[in-house]
């Protein structure tokens, strides 16, 4: 079934009309790809999910997200609780100059989860749902910073589920990354769609063919195709 409905999304910066009549849904408990050439307004789609659009100056954002019943544009939304529900994680790693630890309970206390026994729980529950635990249960008080690319954006990813997102944006997520840890990012992502609907921004078709159930395809600012991945990959 669908999570999101957009109907007739417009984004504009200025006199820049970035993303034009776009309408699409996102499916539960799949991954969707959105791919297309640099500058076609996939990121400004993206960010305008979980309002992120919002931080621009000069953004307008016009139509409807329709999620659980409401149109996530509506200026009465409580956005910090919406980012919680709708996670995101940036082509660059992010992770806070804290540790390892702090990166994943942070957010959680703030989010007014107490007790350090369900905040401990929720971070080694997080870091296994990432596949990270393995490699840093040992040296969770170490620096974020100490990990390496890779390892960071699985951090990344395990401080947006620590939240409990539904559903998870991800903007170029291993376009900054060594090729094994993309490979391994693509594995997690695959299993990580059992529990959470998918968005993600790629460069690169042969990730959206190997790990996408549907795909957009921008130009331009619109959505000129969209359909199941095989479907797309197959029709010249
Ligand atoms: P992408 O990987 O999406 O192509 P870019 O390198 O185009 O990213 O953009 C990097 C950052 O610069 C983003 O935060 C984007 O929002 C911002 N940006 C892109 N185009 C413009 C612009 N014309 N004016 C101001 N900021 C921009
Ligand atoms: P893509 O993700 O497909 O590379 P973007 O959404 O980053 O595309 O960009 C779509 C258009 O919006 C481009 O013309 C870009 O310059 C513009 N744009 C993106 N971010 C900003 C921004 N922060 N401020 C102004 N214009 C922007």
């Amino acid at each position: 079934s669908v999570i999101i409905e957009v109907n007739d999304l417009n984004v504009y910066y200025k006199n820049n009309h970035a993303v034009k009549n776009v309408s699409i849904p996102i499916r539960e408990r799949s991954i969707t790809a959105l791919i297309g050439p640099s500058g076609c307004g996939k990121s400004s789609f993206l960010r305008t999910i979980n309002r992120m659009n919002d931080l621009i100056a000069g953004a307008k954002c016009q139509g409807e997200i329709m999620y659980d019943g409401i149109n996530l544009l509506d200026k009465k939304i409580d956005v910090v609780a919406l980012r919680k529900e709708i996670g995101m994680v940036f082509q660059k790693p992010n992770p806070f100059p804290k540790s390892i630890y702090e990166n994943i309970a942070m957010p959680l206390k703030f989010s007014g989860i107490r007790g350090k026994t369900r905040i401990n729980e929720i971070v080694e529950e997080s870091l296994f749902q990432a596949a990270l635990l393995e490699e840093v249960k040992d040296r969770l008080t170490q620096s974020a910073l100490s990990l390496s690319g890779g390892q960071q954006q699985r951090l990344c990813i395990a401080r947006a589920l620590a939240l409990k997102p539904k559903v998870l944006l991800l903007d170029e997520p291993t376009s900054a990354i060594d090729p094994v840890s993309s490979a391994k990012i693509e594995d997690l992502l695959l299993t990580l769609k059992k529990q959470v609907s998918l968005v993600i921004v790629t460069h690169n078709m042969q990730q959206a063919a190997r790990i996408a159930d549907q795909t957009a395809f921008f130009y331009e600012g619109e959505v000129v195709e969209y359909d199941d991945t095989p479907v797309m990959f197959t029709n010249p």
